[in-house]
């Protein structure tokens, strides 16, 4: 691209400008664009972004609120990796309330909530916990729960050869203890460890109440990971959350809990966003809870984008149809190609100074490259997500392939456990589904899976010959970024092709 910002002599293939006034519903697949000049490394790439008017990310994803995606390991995990993640609404109020309290009180790396036994427990209790959950070290605390005075620590070393299985834990356990204050970094926290060679070091408050642990095999797990850099954490310190709610009277409860659980944002939750009620309840956020930004949706037009611009939306969320899971295009005839989407809402919404989250048809980087190049902020996503560790639920087998459970937040199923206020009106009877339940191949963890797909992201952006989220859109907007449709046989041809067999491995 010229460096004088004079674009005139570029005449190969199309701006998004031209491109997009076709009358066709463009998804990723359908488009690719072409390459720039690069004069910077790939890790100058920048893909620092903003997730609404005030909320600001070092990485340009987020995990979308969904059941079977996104509850306190999701939140924490999308937090670490410089993402956030947004705590779905298909439980009560309550719960919903409880996930992002005990997500809030994570810091990356410990563990907030152990499992504790008190000194009156027996060994036995240590035995099923051995083979329930894997643990062969327990901290004991006075009355065996998180926040009470800590008075030893049990190890495998300390009950292997006791017989008697009824003994109490205060009999056997060690109280010469390696302890460190609270609040100790994760830093400070991992040399104490490593350098006196224990299984774990306990984190205690002035008084002596036990608030969090650090585990030498989480370090171990922790260290075989890419670096995964600075968490997001908001003004208060703590790892920034996410939520979802709706939009009828009682979300305005479910809204109060969040608040004061430590909520960041907001998500009004509903997949045909330009509605009177998305206004009111945003009307009611703006005045109730001032400082707290909301990001409205879904939507897919300039006019819907427009519409909830006005209305004071401080981010909005973008897609119709486009999920993995959704059948709203089918079952409604409504929705739009996602790669269109993108670009017509965030040309308005760029220019407002509103980021736009592309929601849904994630499934691979060069989606995500799409997506932010066409004007996105962020990337939601579902299914990309959902095989992950961190995700709800547990792995399975079928057919020899590891497998966890994904739903649509408008299936049947997730319906029947009362997600029905995003897909039907409040009056409804007949439950009519928008969505399909169904699995996806495990991934691993989130802390692995992220930032391998950013450094393939970065790759995609360099490419492009642009060096940020920010120099993609302006690439965009002055017409440097030139794009073109794929045909058929193009599509074929940029996937794998004419092999008899493959392997594919991500990283
Ligand atoms: P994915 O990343 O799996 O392609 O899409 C996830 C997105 O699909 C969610 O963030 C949400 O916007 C949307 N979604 C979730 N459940 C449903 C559903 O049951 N029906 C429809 N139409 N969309 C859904």
């Amino acid at each position: 691209m010229g460096s004088n910002g004079d674009y005139s002599f570029v005449s190969d293939g199309f701006s998004a400008g031209s491109l997009f006034k076709q009358g066709f519903s463009y998804t990723y697949d359908d488009l690719i664009f072409h390459p720039g000049y690069i004069n910077f490394a790939v890790d100058d790439v920048d893909l620092s972004t903003s997730l609404t008017r005030n909320i600001k990310l070092r990485t340009p994803c987020v995990s979308s609120p969904m059941d079977t995606v996104t509850e306190e390991s999701m939140a924490v995990a999308m937090a670490a990796v410089g993402g956030i993640g947004f705590v779905h609404y298909n439980n009560t109020a309550q719960e919903q309330a409880d996930i992002v309290k005990k997500a809030k009180k994570q810091r990356v790396g410990f563990v907030a909530n152990p499992v504790c036994v008190s000194p009156s427990d027996t060994i036995s209790v240590i035995d099923s916990l051995k083979a329930s959950k894997g643990f062969s070290s327990v901290v004991v605390t006075e009355d065996g729960k998180v926040g009470s005075r800590l008075v030893g620590i049990v190890t495998s070393r300390d009950v292997d050869f006791v017989r008697d299985r009824s003994t109490q834990v205060r009999e056997v356990m060690s109280t010469d203890l390696l302890i460190a204050p609270a609040g100790t970094t994760l830093e400070e926290a991992t040399k104490i460890l490593t350098r006196n060679k224990k299984s774990l070091l306990p984190l205690v408050s002035e008084s002596g109440s036990f608030v969090e642990l650090l585990c030498r095999t989480d370090l171990k797990a922790y260290h075989a990971l890419p670096p995964i850099g600075a968490p997001s954490l908001g003004s208060d310190d703590k790892i920034l959350v996410g939520a979802a709610i709706g939009t009828r009277e009682s979300d305005k409860d479910r809204l109060k809990l969040l608040v004061e659980a430590g909520v960041n944002v907001v998500i009004l939750d509903s997949s045909q966003g330009d509605s009177m009620y998305q206004r009111q309840m945003i009307e009611y956020i703006k005045k109730s809870h001032a400082g707290l930004d909301v990001i409205g949706g879904n939507v897919v037009t300039a006019y819907q984008a427009k519409n909830l611009i006005e209305a004071g939306v401080d981010g909005l969320r973008v897609g119709m149809g486009s999920g993995s899971i959704c059948t709203t295009q089918e079952v409604c005839a409504v929705g739009r190609g996602q790669g269109t989407a993108v670009y017509k809402t965030a040309a308005v919404a760029n220019a407002l100074g509103v980021p736009i989250i592309a929601d849904g048809g994630i499934s691979n980087s060069g989606h995500i490259v799409k997506a932010l190049s066409l004007g996105a902020s962020t990337v939601m996503m579902g299914s990309f997500l959902a095989g992950t560790d961190e995700a709800p639920g547990d792995f399975y087998f079928q057919d020899g392939v590891k497998l966890k459970r994904y739903r649509g937040m408008g299936s049947l199923e997730a319906m029947t456990k009362g997600s029905d206020a995003r897909y039907l009106g409040d009056k409804t009877r007949l439950k009519i589904a928008q969505g399909v339940s169904g699995s996806v191949a495990a991934k691993g963890s989130v802390l692995q899976l992220l930032p391998y797909t950013m450094q393939a992201v970065k790759q995609g952006l360099q490419d492009l010959g642009v060096s940020s989220v920010k120099a993609s859109h302006d690439g965009l907007n002055a017409g440097a970024i030139r794009l073109e449709v794929r045909t058929g046989a193009a599509q074929r041809e940029g996937g794998i092709h004419d092999l008899v067999s493959y392997e594919k491995r991500r990283f």
